[in-house]
């Protein structure tokens, strides 16, 4: 299926691997122009240079122009990161046509050891940082009558986990947010805000959540995740390809009038009907 977004610029954050990355791959699979951000610079580094094989290849078998890949190391939960995001030489500014707001979840724990600071620092992460970033660009993509915002979040919105109190909260804040600004006037204008709520996903994330268990059971490492694919209806994780694919529908053309809702991939694991 042709998405119909080749050529459109795309800011994807926390994208030298995982998720990402994944969604990443797929929007410059279909021609579109991405600045990928992450903190550590190696690994972006790496990752653009995946990207640009990825569509060299893909160019010359097609004969049409490969993407712009701009890679741009900063903490985009600072503001001298989202600035820098935003004035990366040859990148669009703040004229993204396609924003995925994405950054590392917060620290598993029990919330009597939190105090105000754990908790600001969830919040800055996971709910306003795509504020912001959605506030830096939705505008502009009104005026422009195309934008696609993707916000990468978690199950835990819908379903959520215990020992991750300060995702639930965070991110449940973010979905109660983007739920009206969606609804809003620029939902006229050809902009969509969809969230996707990864269940279980086979990243360096999920292999350290297991690395974790382990070290704290005694278990070993791949008893802990055939217990949990076991738990799964699929039987198995999702992998950051068949998530990059989920978001790079909703970036496209297809899915523009479809917004404000929450993509559950989880190979099944909520109960719910609903
Ligand atoms: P990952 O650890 O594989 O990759 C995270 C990426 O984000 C890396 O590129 C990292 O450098 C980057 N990053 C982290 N913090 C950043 C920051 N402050 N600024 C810029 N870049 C930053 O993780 P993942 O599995 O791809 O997870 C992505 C998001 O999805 C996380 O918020 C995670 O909590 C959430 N999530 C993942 C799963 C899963 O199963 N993998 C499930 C639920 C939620």
């Amino acid at each position: 299926m042709d998405l119909g977004i080749a050529g459109k610029w795309a800011l994807v954050c926390g994208a030298s691997k995982g998720l990402g990355f994944g969604c990443a791959k797929a929007l410059v699979e279909d021609g579109v122009n991405v600045v990928i951000n992450a903190r550590t610079d190696a690994a972006l580094q790496e990752a653009a240079a995946k990207l640009r094989a990825i569509s060299e290849d893909l160019a010359s078998a097609k004969g049409q122009k490969p993407s712009q890949v701009l890679a741009v190391a900063c903490d985009i939960t600072s503001p001298e990161g989202r600035d820098a995001v935003f004035s990366v030489p040859g990148g669009p500014g703040k004229d993204f046509d396609i924003v995925v707001t994405n950054a590392g979840g917060p620290p598993p724990g029990d919330f009597r050891d939190w105090d105000r600071e754990a908790w600001i620092k969830a919040v800055d992460a996971n709910m306003l940082t795509p504020i912001e970033l959605i506030k830096a660009t939705v505008d502009g993509m009104a005026a422009r009558g195309f934008g696609r915002i993707v916000n990468i979040t978690s199950s835990a919105v819908k379903a959520p986990i215990d020992i991750l109190g300060l995702s639930n909260g965070a991110r449940s804040g973010l979905t109660g947010f983007v739920a009206g600004l969606a609804r809003s006037g620029i939902a006229a204008k050809g902009v969509t805000i969809n969230s996707i709520l990864p269940g279980k996903f086979d990243t360096d994330r999920l292999v350290a959540t297991h690395q974790a268990a382990a070290s704290k059971t005694g278990q070993a490492v791949d008893a802990i995740r055939a217990a949990q694919a076991a738990q799964i209806p699929a039987k198995r994780f999702g992998t950051a390809e068949e998530f990059g694919a989920i978001c790079a529908f909703l970036c496209s053309v297809h899915a523009g009038y479809m917004t404000g809702q929450n993509i559950l991939p989880d190979g099944g694991l909520y109960p719910g009907t609903y």
